[in-house]
């Protein structure tokens, strides 16, 4: 049966491979798809299927118009070597839950999973919809994102990259990262001005219409990777099956028993997928939603309203820190009762005044989830707690889950077994990581703290590291905010 998808704000639908293409609905609203499918292959033979397998047993039930060849096409192209371990995504034992570690891609943290696959998905829907078009990604980058999206679109054929970050408003190895990257269709550009002004100067080149035009007669147009693309959530939908089979294979469940779930969360992206993978029958019971000081979630799981006028707190977790968690709306939606109208309603609200507030029937639908944070100073105290008892070094990000988790088991004393999404490698946040360790290591240079924390975890340094320490900057474009569509059309020979 063919999945559609169709907007969250009305009842515009289209087919799976157009709605990777528009990305966002043209109304302002997130493609959703129509039912949820179900899982269609017998849970216990999930068990001896390797993560490609697994990836294509879930996405097929989600992209119904790619061919198997197609779609296979683009997850072979995706989950190879640019993934330092075969199992692409490993479940590791310890402190008493299972950390799926979701940082063995290209940039060492989890938007890796999707956007190694995003680029492919982004051709074949293309191709499919007969545009001929060489597809042209910009992005604006606050440092984490645009690294991943150049190394997932690098040398993929009918695609250029154009990424532009705040020159000075990254950290030094993210700017690194970025200015190394290789592929003749990449381009990196630092802006004299903030990430906001890199957003705006993005958005309002995407809207330009006269150099639509002229892109459209060079053969080119514009799209998004955004994280709301539907191409976003469907490929992380796949690794919590993933770490259900191979619990079963290591005998660490019955099959059929429920688990937890626990996610370190910012835009609601990757525990969305965790719920989805939850409707299409796979055993999860609680969702585990975990914050850092910036608790907008958790409060809106506690009370049922959600409200951005707040104090925007930077933190040691700082993919986590954000206000507006897009993904959010496609929840919303759902408890709804799929009722395009009245979530319109509530995100005009959220446009306008910056909150909504849900109805009691609406919160009731919301029993799956548990909503908890951790503080700065939590954070920091469990990720050294987890070192001294286990050995195990956690990245900053996936502590605040770890933070959580242990709230919720003390809260509610449920002991059933818990699979934490561990988002990034310490090694990328290695001075947070280490400074919660021992103090001591704050006066050490970036590169030292990655040696230093190599040998206390036992752990190789990754590639990823490894590469940056050595390489050469191969982009070196600065400019104006006032200059980005110019910088767009000399990159593009228009
Ligand atoms: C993006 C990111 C998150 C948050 O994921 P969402 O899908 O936005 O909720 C958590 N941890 C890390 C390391 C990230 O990069």
């Amino acid at each position: 049966m063919e999945v559609m998808y169709k907007s969250t704000r009305s009842d515009q639908t289209v087919t799976a491979s157009q709605a990777i293409l528009k990305g966002l609905a043209s109304d302002g609203g997130l493609f959703v798809p129509v039912t949820l499918p179900k899982l269609n292959v017998n849970i216990e033979d999930l068990k001896d299927m390797s993560y490609q397998e697994v990836a294509y047993a879930v996405m097929k039930e989600f992209l119904t118009d790619f061919t198997e060849e197609e779609l296979k096409n683009c997850i072979n192209k995706a989950y190879d070597k640019k993934f330092d371990t075969e199992e692409i995504a490993p479940l590791v034992k310890a402190d008493g839950a299972y950390y799926l570690e979701l940082f063995h891609g290209p940039t060492i943290a989890f938007k890796d999973m999707a956007l190694s696959i995003l680029p492919h998905l982004l051709i074949t829907s293309a191709k499919k919809n007969n545009i001929k078009n060489d597809i042209v990604i910009l992005t604006a980058t606050s440092g984490d994102t645009g690294k991943a999206a150049l190394a997932g679109f690098a040398d993929v054929e009918h695609t250029k990259i154009i990424v532009f970050y705040p020159k000075g408003g990254v950290s030094p190895i993210q700017e690194k990262q970025m200015v190394t990257q290789k592929g003749d269709n990449t381009f990196v550009v630092g802006i004299n001005g903030n990430f906001d002004q890199a957003q705006s100067g993005v958005k309002a080149i995407f809207g330009n219409k006269e150099l639509e035009k002229e892109m459209n007669e060079a053969g080119y147009q514009f799209s998004s990777a955004n994280s709301i693309n539907i191409g976003r959530l469907v490929p992380q939908v796949v690794y919590y099956v993933y770490a259900y089979s191979k619990l079963l294979k290591e005998g660490e469940i019955e099959n059929g028993e429920k688990i937890n779930v626990v996610v370190p969360t910012g835009n609601f992206g990757n525990i969305l997928a965790a719920y989805y993978a939850k409707n299409m029958g796979l055993p999860i019971d609680k969702l585990i939603c975990a914050s850092n000081d910036n608790k907008v979630l958790y409060d809106f799981f506690t009370t049922g309203s959600y409200d951005k006028n707040r104090e925007f707190i930077l933190t040691t977790s700082p993919s986590m820190d954000i206000l507006i968690s897009s993904n959010l709306e496609r929840l919303i939606y759902k408890i709804a009762g799929c009722d395009d109208t009245k979530n319109k309603e509530l995100m005009t609200s959220l446009n306008t005044t910056g909150k909504y507030d849900i109805t009691d029937e609406m919160k009731s639908e919301l029993v799956d989830f548990y909503g908890n944070y951790a503080t700065e100073k939590e954070t920091a105290e469990v990720i050294k707690e987890i070192y001294q008892q286990t050995g195990y070094i956690i990245d900053t990000h996936t502590a605040v889950a770890a933070k959580v988790y242990k709230k919720y088991k003390e809260e509610t004393n449920d002991n059933t077994k818990a699979v934490i999404a561990s988002t990034a490698s310490p090694f990328k946040f290695t001075r947070s990581v280490m400074n919660a360790i021992d103090d001591k290591y704050d006066s050490k240079g970036d590169f030292e703290l990655v040696d230093e924390l190599s040998k206390l975890g036992n752990v190789k340094v990754p590639n990823a590291i490894e590469e940056i320490r050595s390489a050469n900057p191969l982009h070196d474009t600065v400019c104006e905010v006032n200059e980005m569509e110019a910088v767009v059309k000399k990159f593009l020979g228009i």
